[in-house]
């Protein structure tokens, strides 16, 4: 997906490209996560919980009799296995937006580099594009991802973005 895009949205569509996802765009694999100690455990538990997501507790030992393909880091203590976890499919989610976002009346430009943005006056902010187009607009989101301060600079911020 491009970096700029303007998003005009709303419920309904939000809802359809929901309902995609659950429907072409996930598997139902199981997974776990695993702690250090049960008190960080427990923030974990308590919104599961709160969302009624069924799930076990388990010992670092219990685990791995349970489960012996795999191995743990030496910290940890607690592993919990949640049973509806699974694995968005990364390529499936983009299309099923970005259909959504054509079927609302949005333009995708793709391999269009944004080289520059900037502040037209006090409503407007205009961005230039590498094929030389330009736009203006009252709106602007940035996904630009990592790269964003490149884009930011120009208008003066700068976000404390980390690759961890
Ligand atoms: C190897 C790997 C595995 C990962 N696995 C998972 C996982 O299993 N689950 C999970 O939830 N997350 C995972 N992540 C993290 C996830 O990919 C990121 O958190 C997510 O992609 C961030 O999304 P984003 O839209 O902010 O940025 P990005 O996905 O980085 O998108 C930014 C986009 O902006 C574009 N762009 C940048 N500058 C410009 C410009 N000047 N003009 C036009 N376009 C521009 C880039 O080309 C890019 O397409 C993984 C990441 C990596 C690297």
């Amino acid at each position: 997906m491009n970096a700029f895009t303007q998003v005009s949205t709303n419920t309904t569509a939000l809802t359809n490209a929901s309902v995609h996802f659950r429907c072409f765009s996930f598997s139902k694999t199981g997974g776990f996560s695993y702690f250090d100690n049960m008190e960080e455990a427990q923030v974990h538990i308590d919104t599961l919980d709160e969302h009624q997501v069924p799930y076990d507790v388990m010992t670092r030992e219990q685990f791995l009799n349970q489960y012996p393909m795999y191995t743990l880091p030496g910290d940890v203590t607690v592993v919990l296995t949640e049973h509806p976890m699974g694995a968005l499919k990364a390529d499936a989610c983009l299309k099923a937006l970005q259909a959504e976002f054509v079927k609302l009346g949005g333009v995708l430009r793709d391999s269009t580099e944004v080289v520059h943005v900037e502040d037209l006056d006090e409503k407007f902010v205009r961005v230039k594009t590498c094929s030389e187009c330009i736009f203006t607009c009252d709106k602007l989101i940035v996904c630009a991802g990592t790269w964003i301060n490149k884009l930011l600079y120009s208008m003066g911020f700068k976000l404390d973005v980390k690759v961890i």
